[in-house]
């Protein structure tokens, strides 16, 4: 089974002008289309099972709306959507015990999108309520085109906060997408590597040598690497070309490609 741990979609209204305006503001083109439709489409193209959306809430008020629709395809087969919270949101136990009681797997944070740091108590708070309620909880991590002057989520944020969380020994439940900081990958070598955390190879495969992506998942631990691409940013069938040519053994491909995601799924 091959999951995809990281991708997005927009209501059919609004998903032709949110990839246009993404596209100006992060100076990167979409390979596919932004609707739940052209994601399942690409993913029989590729042959992907399963994809997480992650919902990004930049406002706290969009609370219901986006997880209302979030709700809505998760009745699709091939879709598994977390739900989007912001760290400005009032009442951060209650909407965590909504999106509990809703039925989500787990969460989507993205600092940057939602303008504060990750070590914020705001969003210490959330991850404990995630902890607490078995909740997956993903975060954008390292540079992103919307706040080039300010990263909300360095590999030493990260650092502080996987080791608050989940100190050495418990079990990892925090994902770290794009490797942990695409941008920034000496400080996640030396700080992350080796911590009970999650990462997601979104956005970054292509950009990184073969030998150090290997090396990364080797000293990581290959149980801890989900397959990602950040559809519709980056090509599932790419992707999956580049994690089978990095000459891991069927063990390590098989469990990066679908299986330890399966597990931290529970499906
Ligand atoms: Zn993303």
């Amino acid at each position: 089974m091959i999951i995809d741990a990281h991708t997005h979609i927009f209501p059919e209204k609004i998903a032709q002008k949110s990839i246009q305006t993404l596209e100006q503001l992060g100076g990167e083109t979409a390979v596919i289309g932004g609707t739940v439709q052209d994601l399942i489409c690409s993913m029989k193209k590729s042959g992907v099972d399963k994809s997480i959306v992650l919902p990004v809430l930049t406002k706290p008020e969009q609370f219901s709306k986006i997880n209302q629709f979030a709700v809505g395809i998760n009745k699709l087969p091939e879709i598994i959507s977390f739900a989007g919270i912001h760290p400005h949101c009032e009442n951060i136990n209650k909407l965590l015990d909504i999106i509990a009681e809703m039925g989500f797997k787990g969460v989507k944070l993205h600092p940057d999108y939602q303008n504060t740091d990750i070590t914020d108590e705001r969003y210490i708070e959330i991850l404990y309520g995630c902890k607490k309620r078995g909740l997956i909880a993903t975060i954008h991590a390292g540079l992103d085109p919307a706040s080039p002057n300010h990263i909300h989520c360095t590999p030493q944020m990260s650092y502080d906060v996987v080791n608050e969380l989940t100190p050495k020994g418990s079990k990892p439940f925090i994902v770290l997408a794009h490797l942990g900081g695409a941008d920034c990958l000496n400080d996640v070598e030396r700080l992350l590597v080796g911590l009970p955390v999650f990462f997601d190879t979104s956005f970054v495969l292509e950009k990184t040598e073969p030998a150090r992506m290997r090396e990364i998942i080797r000293s990581h631990g290959y149980k801890n690497i989900l397959f990602a691409t950040d559809s519709p940013w980056r090509d599932a069938k790419q992707y999956i070309e580049i994690i089978k040519s990095l000459s891991l053994n069927d063990i390590e491909l098989n469990a990066i490609l679908g299986n330890n995601c399966a597990e931290l799924l529970c499906i």
